[in-house]
């Protein structure tokens, strides 16, 4: 948790902890069609993620994890993660990054304004 300043690669987007990194790659490696992956983090730990399409579609089924846990909280298996409980959401592009335009209307079509 204390080494994340250094490990930061873009200044407009949030670098994906280690954890998230190996799903993002594992959901871009299942989803050809996708663009980037919605990380969304909740107030409990556990993270909801889904591959985005070029139209800002769902490119993927939403995966529900929990770092170095067998499965998700009690709470989410209950509120399967509701969006009031979401601490921090971004996307997690694949390189190369749509252009500002695309990423701006995948923004607000995926994570909404
Ligand atoms: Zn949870």
């Amino acid at each position: 948790m204390a080494k994340k300043q250094q490990a930061r690669r873009s200044k407009t987007a949030p670098s994906p902890e280690n954890g998230e990194q190996a799903m993002i790659e594992g959901i871009l490696e299942g989803s050809p069609d996708a663009v980037g992956v919605a990380v969304i983090r909740l107030d409990c730990g556990c993270r909801k993620m889904a591959a985005v399409s070029l139209s800002g579609e769902p490119a993927s089924k939403v995966i529900m994890y929990r770092d170095n846990a067998q499965s998700i909280c009690d709470q989410c298996k209950d509120d399967q993660g509701n969006f009031r409980r979401v601490v921090k959401q971004f996307i997690s592009w694949k390189t190369p990054e749509p252009d500002q335009p695309t990423m701006a209307m995948i923004l607000a079509k995926v994570l909404g304004s």
